[in-house]
C-alpha cells in the first residue's frame, strides 16, 4: 500500500499469504482459521480513495451433508471494494458511526495507508461457502436403515425387509415356527426313504 501514490490512476497488484480469520464457517464446512490464504491484490487509487480488487483461495474443511464424512476442498473468491480517503469524511464522524458504516458493509475507510480487506475477504467467502458440502458429486449417502456409507458398503448392500424394532420379537416367533415346520418335513422325508 505504501507504494501506491494517490494520484489517480496509479496502480499495485499484491501477492501475499494470509491468515485465515476466525469463525469464517457455515453449519457444515469453513475455512480454518489461521490456514494460509494466497490472496492477489490490484490496488488502484481512484479519486475518492482506493479501490481494491482482489482474488484469494481459502482452504476448505468440513464434512459431507449426505455422509458426514470429512472432507477437504478449496474456493476461489473475487472481492472489490473501495476504501475513501480518511480526509474526506466529516468531523461528526466519530468511532461510533463509522463501527456503523462497517456494520453495515457499506463504506470503507483507509487507516492510514492501511486498508483491512478482510471484512471484504470474509463476505465473498461466506457466500461463496456450499449450505450442502458433498464428499464428491453423487456421493449416495448413508444407508437408511443401518446408517452405514453407502459408497463403502457398496451397491449390495441391502436389508430384506424393514423391521420395525417393535415387530422385530414376532418375527423372531416366525422363524422360530419354519425352524420347526422344516424339521417336522425333514423327518417325513427320512421316514419315506427309510
Ligand atoms: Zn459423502
Ligand atoms: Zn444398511
Amino acid at each position: 500500500m505504501r507504494q501506491l501514490g494517490r494520484q489517480a490512476g496509479s496502480a499495485l497488484t499484491q501477492t501475499r499469504t494470509v491468515p485465515a480469520p476466525d469463525d469464517l464457517r457455515l453449519e457444515l464446512i469453513g475455512v480454518p482459521a489461521g490456514a494460509d490464504v494466497p490472496l492477489e491484490v490490484r490496488f488502484e487509487a481512484v479519486s475518492e480513495g482506493v479501490l481494491a480488487t482482489g482474488t484469494a483461495i481459502a482452504p476448505l474443511a468440513g464434512e459431507c451433508a449426505r455422509c458426514l464424512a470429512p472432507l477437504t476442498s478449496s474456493v476461489t473468491v473475487g472481492f472489490q471494494e473501495l476504501y475513501l480517503y480518511a480526509e474526506g469524511r466529516h468531523d461528526k464522524h466519530d468511532k461510533h458511526d463509522k463501527q456503523e458504516e462497517q456494520d453495515a458493509g457499506e463504506i470503507y475507510h483507509l487507516d492510514g495507508d492501511l486498508l483491512d480487506l478482510e471484512p471484504a475477504f470474509r463476505d465473498a467467502v461466506v457466500l461463496a461457502l456450499p449450505m450442502s458440502p458433498l464428499c464428491r458429486d453423487d456421493c449416495p449417502g448413508l444407508c437408511a436403515e443401518c446408517g452405514a456409507p453407502l459408497a463403502d458398503a457398496g451397491p449390495g448392500h441391502r436389508h430384506d425387509a424393514a423391521v420395525d424394532p417393535r415387530w422385530a420379537a414376532l418375527q423372531q416367533l416366525s422363524e422360530q415356527g419354519n425352524d420347526e415346520h422344516q424339521d417336522r418335513r425333514a423327518g417325513a422325508i427320512d421316514l419315506q426313504e427309510g
